[in-house]
């Protein structure tokens, strides 16, 4: 595999919150001059079959993905898998148990959001979602947009799901050592997804990264649609202090609501090891 390559390793079918079909997306990835595509369901790899498939009959190279929530030290990290065997029963198990608390967490943010004077949002939120295991904050918000409470997902959000406001609750996801376990030991990479969107301080970055590197974590996010360019900078730093390959990838959700299309971002800066030369072997 090249070094300079178009690869897309981050991005969100019906399987877990996106919009379009393991299918549509692997056209899309095409249409925009991808070369190596992934598909990364969040805490899901239903779709992986189907992505493989699609991206052979695209004539794209693929590796297999998900994107799996963390709670670390209190906050919600995301993990990215890439390369991992799909047939691995731990880390089909580890995520069936991370996708576990979905539905009862639905039901709380529901009832918060009845207590403001929104009430049907379970059953509201769940008419969007492709898959009833996985419903997400981004289902509640189409629905709030869908009833005209907000204008976007983006307000909703704001207003509604983030830390402190009514249809927000606190959830237990998986321990970092866990999704790093079950993504090394299944033959995959595991990736720190676009850490920019922590907000850490220094020392809690500093920490994620340290533990991530310790339980065998070896890639980070540099270029995302969730960084700006400044951030390419500065975690490309961030990945050669910690010996750390480079990830690029879109997190592309819907055409309606993502800014950031299929491979359409810059490449990853010189001087990094790309995470696919980790993954030759794997690379389907
Ligand atoms: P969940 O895993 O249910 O907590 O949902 C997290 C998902 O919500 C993320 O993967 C994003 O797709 C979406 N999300 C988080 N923050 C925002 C935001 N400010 N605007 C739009 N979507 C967001
Ligand atoms: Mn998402
Ligand atoms: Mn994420
Ligand atoms: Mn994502």
């Amino acid at each position: 595999m090249k070094t300079i390559l178009n690869a897309d390793l981050h991005c969100h079918s019906v399987v877990s919150d996106g919009t379009l079909t393991p299918e549509a997306l692997a056209e899309r990835a095409k249409n925009n001059g991808v070369e190596l595509w992934s598909l990364t369901d969040h805490d899901e790899i239903g779709g992986q079959a189907r992505a493989a498939a699609a991206a052979r009959a695209q004539g794209m190279h693929y590796l297999t993905g998900t994107e799996i929530s963390v709670t670390f030290i209190g906050k919600t990290v995301h993990i990215v898998g890439l390369g991992f065997d799909a047939d691995d029963p731990a880390i089909r198990e580890g995520l069936a148990r991370t996708r576990g608390g979905r539905g009862q967490r639905a039901h709380d943010m529901a009832d918060g959001l009845a207590q403001v004077g929104i009430p049907g949002a379970y059953e509201g939120a769940l008419k969007f979602a492709g898959n009833h295991d996985l419903i997400s904050r981004t289902h509640f918000a189409r629905f709030l947009v869908e009833s005209g409470v907000c204008k976007e997902t983006n307000e909703v959000f704001r207003k509604y799901l983030t830390e402190g406001k009514p249809g927000y609750v606190e959830h237990r996801w998986a321990t970092l050592k866990d999704a790093v376990g079950w993504i090394t030991q299944a033959g995959g990479v595991a990736v720190i997804a676009h850490p920019a969107r922590y907000k850490f301080t220094a020392n809690e970055e500093y920490a994620l990264f340290t533990e991530f590197k310790n339980h065998g974590g070896q890639a980070v996010e540099v270029v995302t649609g969730s960084h700006t360019s400044a951030e390419y900078v500065t975690y490309a730093e961030t990945a050669r202090e910690f010996g750390l390959a480079a990830s690029r990838g879109s997190d592309f959700h819907s055409p309606d609501e993502s800014h950031t299309d299929l491979g359409t971002l810059p490449l990853l800066p010189g001087g990094l090891t790309p995470v696919w030369e980790l993954l030759e072997s794997r690379i389907q």
